[in-house]
């Protein structure tokens, strides 16, 4: 087991205290990995004595952030006791911010879902949303008062945000630039709240998941295709963030330079042909941008677009291909410049899969610089799995958590 990258421009001399607390860190992701864990194991996979462990586990468990439980019988009759992270009496509230509605998730420590997510219409005011957010977060956790203490609200937003200040910086959907939430926010709820680029955080999710699926992986990239295109990118285990925060940032990468015009100005961006509204467009011959546009056309979405390729219409059918070859094409970008292990793709449009998988495959291997890179493996994450809403609780609980390089 390896902790993250020390970097060394930004470092504290490790102290007693600070090996103390990563020692702690590790523990307790060891418990959230393999839980339930029995102390000797635990001792065993820190590679520390019994007693050097039992008194991180005790702190622990004074702090009330694992509990010991019984489960099993050993051979000898003894029970052994087992550690378990306490999920139970703390929550914390995920929000995902997108162009059209905002979505609200009440989860457990472990990013678990404690209520049926609930969603409103996005306002577009920043101070105005914060307020809205401050009474939906207020009433979710008087209606559900049994989850506990809240530890802090975890807030996704399709832009990049600045990690020293959590301004955002530009949110091409949105039409923001160098926008405050996160203090208006924390002021209105008395919570601490982290703010993160969705895109990042759900690549945050995948490698905090429960699964532990990516846990084999160090270097994957989560594409999340939906109003706009959300990109995270790891490398060695840490989210590329980049000097001004915007690494990763490959939906404003062009395809052509010719291309459509792109929310944030610019011309042929990898969103401006993949995002639903592109997809859309594409299908009625039109850029649904621009208003006024006939009722029935606003109110088709993607998800009606998919159903009308699978019945057959001719027309959904060639532009869902479009927007696969586009798709295929941007992730061959990402796999020359990055050459993941993995890519995971979310997003609506993964419920047309089986549909576009071949052209995203075939785009993939025409431009890949390698026969190996052209198979790099692809894994799509599911809707139900609310990637976005997993990411924001990640955001509160994860640093708590050792991050362990995963090789
Ligand atoms: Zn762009």
């Amino acid at each position: 087991m390896r902790m993250r990258k020390i970097n060394p421009q930004n470092f504290r001399v490790a102290t007693r205290g600070t090996s103390r607390e990563i020692n702690r860190r590790i523990a307790l992701d060891l418990v959230r990995t393999h839980q339930p864990l029995s102390r000797a194991d635990l001792a065993r996979r820190m590679g520390l004595r019994r007693g050097a462990v039992s008194l991180i586990v005790n702190d622990l468990l004074e702090e009330g952030l694992i509990f010991e439980g019984m489960m099993g019988e050993s051979a000898r009759g003894r029970k052994p006791t087992f550690l378990y992270i306490e999920t139970r009496m703390r929550c914390v509230v995920a929000v995902d911010i997108r162009v059209t509605r905002t979505y609200l998730m009440l989860a457990d420590p472990l990013g678990r879902t404690l209520a049926a997510t609930t969603s409103f219409a996005t306002e577009r005011d920043p101070k105005r949303l914060a307020a809205e957010l401050a009474r939906r977060i207020e009433r979710v956790l008087i209606e559900h008062a049994e989850a506990g203490t809240c530890e802090g609200v975890g807030v996704v937003v399709p832009g990049m945000v600045d990690r020293a200040t959590s301004r955002i910086i530009h949110a091409p959907t949105m039409g923001w630039r160098d926008v405050e939430l996160r203090e208006s926010l924390a002021a209105a709820t008395g919570l601490p709240v982290f703010i993160e680029n969705s895109g990042k955080a759900c690549a945050l999710a995948q490698m905090w998941s429960a699964r532990g699926d990516a846990a084999e992986v160090s270097d994957l990239v989560f594409v999340s295709v939906s109003d706009g295109i959300g990109v995270g990118v790891v490398v060695n285990g840490e989210i590329l963030r980049g000097r001004h925060n915007i690494a990763g940032e490959f939906g404003h990468v062009p395809l052509s330079i010719d291309g459509p015009r792109c929310a944030c100005g610019a011309n042929g961006c990898w969103e401006a042909y993949i995002s639903n509204l592109a997809t859309l467009s594409r299908y009625f011959g039109r850029d649904l941008r621009e208003k006024p546009m006939p009722a029935e056309v606003a109110s088709f979405t993607i998800e009606d677009l998919i159903a009308r390729a699978r019945a057959g219409d001719a027309k959904a059918v060639a532009a869902m291909s479009a927007t696969a070859r586009y798709l295929g094409l941007g992730l061959a970008s990402i796999v020359n410049a990055v050459d993941p292990a993995r890519i995971y793709i979310g997003g609506e449009i993964i419920a047309a899969w089986d549909l576009i998988e071949s052209a995203v495959r075939t785009a993939i291997a025409e431009r890949a610089l390698s026969p190996d890179a052209a198979e790099t493996e692809i894994r799509t994450v599911s809707l139900d799995e609310w990637p976005r809403l997993r990411g924001a609780a990640a955001l509160v609980t994860a640093p708590a958590f050792a991050a362990p390089a995963v090789a």
